[in-house]
């Protein structure tokens, strides 16, 4: 299932059209992405055995852009974010390859719709394509072998960052510099897991204003996805509704020669093969 969070309804995307849950399943379904995040087995079964009706004809590719697609999970318990966990993204920032997975947060309060617009409040802003992990069920030291059994299913994510205020001290720290406004776009819509064979192996891109500038694959990962979500959930209780950005492939402003960086105006197109894509625009902070 395609689950989307649209003008603030929860809404199925086929590729024959929209289902709005709530209408369709006369309020047996909440209207809210957030609560559904956590039912995802039972709005599958519901969808299997009423086949509903598409309740307006719009097709995902007409969707992607649209203005009203908001987060799928609006209202995070916790955001989880990977630094350096691709190998060739942390040789460009010349730092060494983590041992353990480097975990920071991105407040709550900066996730956003596929197509919000982000602020620019340094020189120094850049970004960072990702693949974002939704949880679906509430664990502790879930195993690797079963940690994809707890994940609801994926969305296509930019990891905006100021580098400015990320790399202001010493040691650094992530969470502030990544936490703006909209500076944690997720969409277009929630893939569930069973429509991804192995999030391991997709194709990541972001171009900048139409030119190609990070073009890898999940699988040059450090640490896999089910590694991340069993190493976090060995320290925290993972719970539906949490998200987890997994790292950025090379690519970045940063690690360009010289280093470029976004400016207001600018257009982020970030995809990921069989997730869709989002697309932001950089605007006066
Ligand atoms: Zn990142």
């Amino acid at each position: 299932m395609r689950l989307a969070n649209l003008n603030g309804r929860a809404t199925l995307v086929t590729d024959d059209g929209l289902i709005d849950v709530e209408k369709a399943s006369m309020g047996a379904f909440s209207s809210d992405t957030d609560v559904l995040v956590g039912q995802l087995d039972s709005l599958a079964q519901w969808l299997h055995d009423t086949s509903p009706d598409v309740t307006d004809m719009t097709s995902p590719a007409a969707l992607v852009r649209d203005t009203g697609l908001g987060p799928v999970i609006s209202q995070p318990g916790q955001v989880f974010a990977i630094g350096l966990n691709y190998r060739t993204h942390a040789l460009e920032m010349g730092l060494t390859l983590p041992v353990k997975p480097m975990v920071f947060t991105k407040f709550p309060s900066s996730v956003a719709g596929a197509n919000a617009t982000y602020p620019i409040p340094s020189a120094k802003t850049d970004w960072e394509a990702e693949l974002v992990v939704v949880i679906g069920k509430r664990g502790r030291n879930v195993g690797a072998d079963e940690a994809l059994t707890y994940v609801a299913g994926y969305c296509v994510g930019q990891d905006l960052s100021d580098r400015e205020l990320q790399l202001l001290g010493s040691p650094a720290q992530f969470s502030l510099g990544k936490s703006y406004e909209n500076f944690a776009p997720i969409g277009p819509w929630l893939t569930t897991t069973d429509e991804v064979a192995d999030p391991n192996s997709l194709e990541i891109t972001c171009e900048v204003n139409g030119v190609l500038h990070q073009d890898s694959n999940t699988s040059d990962m450090v640490f896999t996805v089910r590694e991340l979500v069993a190493y976090v959930s060995s320290i925290c209780e993972i719970r539906p509704g949490d998200i987890m950005f997994t790292g950025s492939p090379h690519g970045v402003g940063q690690g360009q020669h010289p280093p470029v960086f976004l400016k207001p105006g600018d257009v982020l197109d970030t995809a990921i093969e069989g997730l869709g894509s989002i697309r932001n625009v950089g605007r006066e902070r």
